[in-house]
This record gives structure tokens, sequence and C-alpha cells, in this order.
């Protein structure tokens, strides 16, 4: 962790603004070819040819969007730059560019600085995508990191949120929920650190949990498989506030309600026995519980033989008119509203 009094602290005001930058990006090269010009100028120059080109960003604040005692800033880089690709796979685009800003306040040494940029620097390697600019500031508060996504993708591919039909399938990929019980699992082990500091926490059974609130990695994957399988969506989304609440945006962009059913939403193992130890309800946190960074799209009806066996994919509802309303068909058969809850704390 950053306060380690064994690791060393260069004090990033011994570097200065100019040398800081040099420092944290001389490894990054360009591998892409829209990329014609990275860091070093003025302005990142990028040729898309005939591709449409996407954009998103993203602004992350220590305190609310992280708790650096314990996020290592190694996993806080990779998943920075995680929750931007996903927005890019979302559209179905491919990324191939980030711009990565910060605001630093001098209680972070350089070798925290090089931590963050190391995490980054491993998603840009395992996505495959050039950091081609940014900004470096400093903050009397904490620590905030903004990053920029920039995808591609041709105009016959690209997928909205407002596309999904009346009768269309509702389809997840992966599985939901992990996350936020990873995140439930590393705030009660910060309890249990605050009043005794020698504690050693076993959290082999929760790693599935840890890994998917710390490390998510995006569906870059979806975007191949799909085409592979020939099935383009009729609309997309990714899951970042909660399976709950994104479904409201595509039938609220789409003017169309939905029926989901409990039953068929994917859960690992892990999730169930986990609610069962913190007493929460497994569908509750599904639906709320966000940052899944799974992709939620509808398919054609038409379409369901080609995806019905792929285990990376789960049917899980299907769209209705929209005055049938946005609901929840419970195991009991019972329907219910959905809500959004987005973050609000889980209430059984
Ligand atoms: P300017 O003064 O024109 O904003 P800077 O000196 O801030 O330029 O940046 C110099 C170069 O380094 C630019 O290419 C910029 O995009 C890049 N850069 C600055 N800060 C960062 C950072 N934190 N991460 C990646 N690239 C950066
Ligand atoms: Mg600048």
């Amino acid at each position: 962790m950053i306060e380690d009094k064994n690791t060393p602290r260069t004090s990033i005001a011994e570097l200065g603004e100019f040398g800081l930058i040099d420092h944290l990006t001389k490894n990054f090269n360009i591998s892409q070819e829209t990329t014609i010009k990275g860091i070093g100028d003025d302005a990142a120059v990028l040729d898309f040819k005939d591709k449409k080109c996407v954009i998103t960003t993203d602004l992350l604040i220590e305190g609310i969007h992280f708790d650096l005692s314990y996020v290592p800033l190694k996993h806080l880089g990779y998943k920075a730059v995680i929750v931007n690709l996903s927005d890019i796979y979302a559209m179905n685009a491919t990324a191939s560019q980030i711009t990565v800003s910060i605001a630093v306040s001098n209680r972070f040494p350089l070798e925290a600085l090089e931590e963050l940029y190391a995490g980054i620097s491993t998603a840009a390697k395992i996505y495959d995508i050039d950091v081609i600019g940014g900004d470096t500031t400093s903050s009397t508060t904490g620590l905030m990191i903004s990053i920029t996504a920039i995808g591609y993708v041709d105009e016959e591919e690209l997928v909205y949120r407002d596309g999904a039909g009346e009768s269309d399938l509702l389809v997840v990929s992966g599985d939901v929920g992990a996350a936020y019980l990873g995140l439930q699992v590393l705030e009660r082990e910060k309890k249990v650190y605050e009043v005794n500091p020698n504690s050693q926490p076993d959290l082999d059974q929760y790693s599935y949990l840890i890994e998917r609130q710390l490390k998510p990695e995006a569906r870059k994957d979806i975007k191949a498989l799909l085409h592979t399988l020939e099935v383009k969506p009729t609309s997309m989304i990714d899951i970042s506030d909660g399976l709950s609440s994104e479904i409201i945006h595509l039938c609220t962009r789409s003017k169309v309600g939905v029926n989901l059913y409990e039953e068929k939403i994917p859960l690992d193992p892990t999730v169930i026995a986990t609610c069962e130890e913190f007493t929460l309800n497994s569908t509750t946190v599904a639906l709320n519980g966000g940052e899944d960074y799974e992709l939620l799209f509808t398919i054609k009806q038409k379409d369901f033989p080609k995806i019905k066996a792929n285990p990376n994919l789960t049917v899980i509802g299907h769209m209705t008119d929209e005055k049938s309303g946005i609901g929840l068909v419970t195991r009991a058969n019972e329907k219910i509203e959905l809500q959004a809850q987005g973050w609000n704390p889980i209430k059984e």
C-alpha cells in the first residue's frame, strides 16, 4: 500500500511537471494504424478513414469512486481503463486509443504514480490500445483520474441503446453481482483491519468476487463472438450501474417494456454462497450491484438458435410493448416492477 514505509518515496516535486510526464509516458508505444501522432505534441492526430469514430470519457475521484485503503494503485489504473473500454465495446466498436489525465497531491510519491501507470500500461497492452496523451496537474484534495477512450466502427455495425424491438430477446454476457459482493468483502475486511491491524484475512474463497471488483475485464470478445455467430444486436449497453438500471435505460430509450425472468439471471456459485453468508438476496445483488462491466443487449428472436448454446451468453428475458411495463417475473411467477437503484444501498 502507498503508506508502506519500506518502499522508496521519490517526491514528484523533484522531477517537475515535464519530468514527471516524460517519466510516466516514456514506455508507451504506438501500435494502432489509426494513430498518426501520439504523446509529445500539442494534440494527438488520428485517422479513421471511412470508419465512424466513437468517444467516451470517465472521471474517477478518490473517496467517491475508489478508496485507496484497499484498492492498490495498479488495479486502479487498470480498472480506470477498463470502465472506459467497456463503453466503447457497448457501441459494438473497437477501442483503439485512450488519453489519461491525472490530478495528484504531493502526498503521492513518484513510486505511487508508477504503480498507477503500470496498471494503465498493462490494460493498454492486453486490450491493444495506444495511450496518446493526457494532462497532469496537482490537487489538494486527493487523486483524480480522467480517461477518455476512442474507438472506431463501420457505420452499419454501430449499436445504440434505442434499437430494441417489442419481441426481441434480452441477453447478458457472463454473470452479474460478483463485483458488488467483492466490494462488500473488502469493506468488511477494512473494518476488521481497523480494529486489529495484525489480522491475517483468508480471502481465498472470495477470490473471484474480489477480482471482479478490483480487476474487472471489459467484454472486448463479444463483438467478435457475435460477428462469428452472425448476430447483430438491436440495442446494447454495458453494465456499470447494475442490471436493473441498464435494463430500464434500454427500455426507456427503445420505448418498449420487458419481462425479465429472475430464474434466468446468471450468478456465479460464489455469489450465491456469499449472499447467504451476508444474508443478502442474490437477485437484489444481481439487479442493483453494478460494476459488472458485462454487456447487456437485445437480439431478434430468429437469432436465438445461433446464441443458445453459447456459454458466454444467457437469455434473461424478452421485450414487450411499452404499456406492459418494465417487469421482473419472480420465481413465484409474480410480475413486479423493476426499480433503478443505481448505487443506492441494497435493502432487503
Ligand atoms: P500542454 O501544455 O500542451 O497541455 P503537456 O505538457 O501537458 O502539454 O503534455 C505534453 C504531452 O504529454 C502531450 O502529448 C500530452 O497529451 C501528454 N501528457 C500529459 N500528461 C499526461 C499523462 N498524465 N498521461 C499521458 N500523457 C500525458
Ligand atoms: Mg497539459
